[in-house]
């Protein structure tokens, strides 16, 4: 028997209790009905509260849900049974017996997942948003049994810092079998379809997973492996911020989000993460915007001894002009170039608005504003605040050594100063200055990609919705229009009329001619379409010789009008190619939008009717259909 066989067995695997567990197994049931899962859900308030406020945010400002049994309709029993589950977890595990394992920092993890999915899901549509919000919560849940069932082995495995594959990999070899695995067995025994549960379990290393690209598995492994990212960012040290936003905006810029469309998708997942932590009683910190983390300063590095040879603009802030002299001769020297100078604080911060130096150095003993309060200022600035400060003391004591650093001193060197002294934190200033340059450069690059990513994405879904050979709207995106109309119309009572134009005897041109030409003629008869027709109405190619007009404010009359204008102009038209002139005519099929009609698609057959009958009536013509009945003037 497998391990996790044994686990199982012995029931030492995390589970729901109580009403979750009644619901759960009730919907096994083939016979359950929606009312008696919901006469079960209702004895438990808590879970009612939760399952309430989830189909009220998804109402999305409609009628809101009031009753358990409307809201168990609305979810659906699967749904339902997968958020029991998820609940049931969450409040029988927000302690536990292993002293090293942060549990309300994980179930923070994995609420932050479960709002990412479920709004991610939203714009992807590749599941119900619900389900992904339950798959969210329970990504990890291996994590936590392993920690549950061997608290002292684990609390080891913690103390080695893994992360990723790693540390699968030495939970297999310290306990015999890894957290994923726990998890898809956890995930099938809640009764999760294997449609979630396969991407689920491959979230961590999509590229592994081996889904063909674009396939719906395919996905919704990218959709929870972004939901984990965000929640990484959402949980991580300000230290790693950066890292993850750069990640983020490139798998963002995947489903077309670029970084201010990202960042409301954040800002919205983490004010909704906020909402449920407090019903679920899960505790989270403050997070500041999404935008306000990418434009922040980068943390200041601790000691940095490399060597680096950079060129950076330093200013020196020195009262004495003796030491000022001295001071600027050494750095002089180092930097092989120019120093700006100020004789204190005041006049120090007004050139530093100007110059922008990379590092200060300052005396702390000055008149009208001393280094100390120099300090404090830059550092209130949004400007000043990644600059690298250097303080020049006397023989200060530890404690005012601390009060300089707690003003945002990053570093001293102790006068007299000693050019050796100097040189050496002068390194560790122009190492900073050279990864921060790194940084903002990979910064500005990054958000240029992840833009243009955005764009192209955008320009893939254009081509989408045009047709190739002419550039007009193609089928899809004339039906999408259609409907667009159709709905206006019916909102502001002006009526909506449909042109269904088809080139007479095409395959005759095709057959004399060659495909070729055919293909020039259709071209042209495109562009006479178009031309023809007013501003805001839509012409579309909706098949091989056949176009779809869409007029908006024209009833049958003036649409019959419009169309007999564009018969004759189609017939008129002189298209020469290779120095043969081609002569075509269009028949023309009119319908407009009658009380009887309940949809956009009636419109469309009274149109096509209309067309049938121009074409058995000798073709070269318009016709028209109303209530069911074609005429042919
Ligand atoms: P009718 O007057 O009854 O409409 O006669 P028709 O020949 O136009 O109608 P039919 O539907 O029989 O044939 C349409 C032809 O259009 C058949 C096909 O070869 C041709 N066709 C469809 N798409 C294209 C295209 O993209 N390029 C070219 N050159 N021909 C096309
Ligand atoms: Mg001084
Ligand atoms: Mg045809
Ligand atoms: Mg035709």
């Amino acid at each position: 028997m497998s391990k996790i066989e044994q686990l199982r067995i012995s029931g030492q695997l995390p589970s729901p209790k109580g009403v979750a567990l009644a619901v759960m197994e009730m919907s096994r049931r083939e016979e359950a009905t929606l009312d008696e899962v919901a006469r079960v859900v209702q004895t438990d308030p808590a879970l009612s509260s939760r399952l309430l406020r989830l189909c009220n945010a998804a109402a999305n400002g409609g009628r809101p849900v009031a009753s358990i049994r409307e809201a168990v309709l609305r979810l659906g029993m699967t749904a339902v049974r997968q958020l029991a589950m998820g609940f049931s977890l969450v409040d029988q595990h927000l302690q536990g017996p292993c002293a090293s394992f942060d549990y309300s920092a994980f179930w923070s993890h994995s609420l932050f997942m479960a709002v990412a999915g479920q709004e991610l899901g939203k714009m992807v549509r590749a599941a119900s948003p619900d389900e992904l919000f339950a798959c969210g919560l329970l990504a990890q849940i291996g994590r936590l049994a392993l920690v549950t069932v061997y608290p002292a082995e684990y609390a080891a495995i913690l103390a080695e810092e893994c992360h990723g594959v790693a540390l699968l990999e030495l939970e297999r070899e310290r306990l015999g079998l890894d957290h994923a695995e726990v998890t898809a067995v956890i995930i099938a025994d809640c009764g999760f379809p294997k449609a979630l549960a396969e991407p689920l379990h491959f979230h961590e290393q999509p590229e592994t997973a081996g889904f063909s690209d674009g396939s719906r598995p395919c996905q919704l492994t990218h959709l929870f492996f972004q939901a984990r990212r965000m929640a990484d960012l959402g949980l991580s040290a300000v230290t790693e911020r950066h890292g993850n936003i750069s990640e983020l905006m490139l798998l963002g810029s995947k489903i077309g989000l670029d970084a201010t469309g990202l960042g409301e998708v954040f800002d919205r997942v983490v004010r909704i993460w906020h909402e449920w932590a407090e019903l679920l009683k899960i505790p989270v910190g403050p997070l500041p915007s999404f935008d306000a983390m990418a434009n922040a300063p980068v943390p200041r590095p601790e000691q940095e001894t490399a060597k680096g040879h950079v060129r950076a603009r330093v200013l020196l802030v020195e009262d004495e002009p003796t030491t000022r002299m001295l001071t600027e001769g050494v750095l002089c020297h180092l930097l092989g170039g120019a120093v700006y100078t100020a004789e204190n604080g005041q006049q120090a911060l007004s050139l530093a608005l100007q110059v922008m130096p990379q590092i200060v150095i300052t005396d702390w003993l000055m008149p009208i504003m001393d280094g100390l309060e120099f300090c404090r200022a830059l550092r209130a600035t949004d400007w000043g605040q990644s600059m690298y400060v250097i303080m020049l003391t006397g023989e200060e004591t530890e404690g005012k050594i601390i009060e300089a650093f707690e003003a945002g001193v990053d570093d001293y060197v102790v006068k007299p100063v000693n050019g050796r002294a100097l040189g050496a934190r002068m390194r560790a200033a122009l190492h900073y200055v050279k990864l921060l340059e790194a940084w903002e450069g990979d910064r500005a690059q990054l958000k240029e990609f992840a833009a243009e990513l955005a764009i192209s994405n955008r320009r893939l879904q254009h081509a989408a919705m045009t047709d190739v050979l002419t550039g007009l709207p193609n089928r899809r995106a004339g039906m999408a229009a259609l409907t667009r109309f159709w709905n206006a119309s019916q909102r502001t009572t002006q009526p909506v009329a449909a042109l269904m134009i088809d080139v007479d005897r095409f395959k005759s041109i095709n057959d004399q001619h060659g495909h070729a030409v055919g293909d020039q003629v259709l071209q042209e008869v495109a562009r006479a379409i178009q031309n023809s027709a007013r501003k805001d109405d839509i012409v579309s190619r909706i098949g091989g010789e056949e176009f779809l007009l869409v007029c908006h404010n024209a009833d049958a009359r003036v649409a019959l009008l419009a169309a007999e204008r564009l018969r004759r102009m189609v017939k008129a038209l002189r298209i020469i190619i290779a120095g043969v002139e081609i002569q075509i005519t269009v028949s023309i099929g009119v319908a407009s939008r009658e009380a009887g009609m309940a949809s956009e698609e009636n419109m469309l057959l009274a149109a096509d009717k209309a067309l049938y009958a121009a074409k058995n009536n000798g073709r070269d013509r318009v016709c028209l259909c109303v209530q069911g009945r074609t005429h042919c003037p």
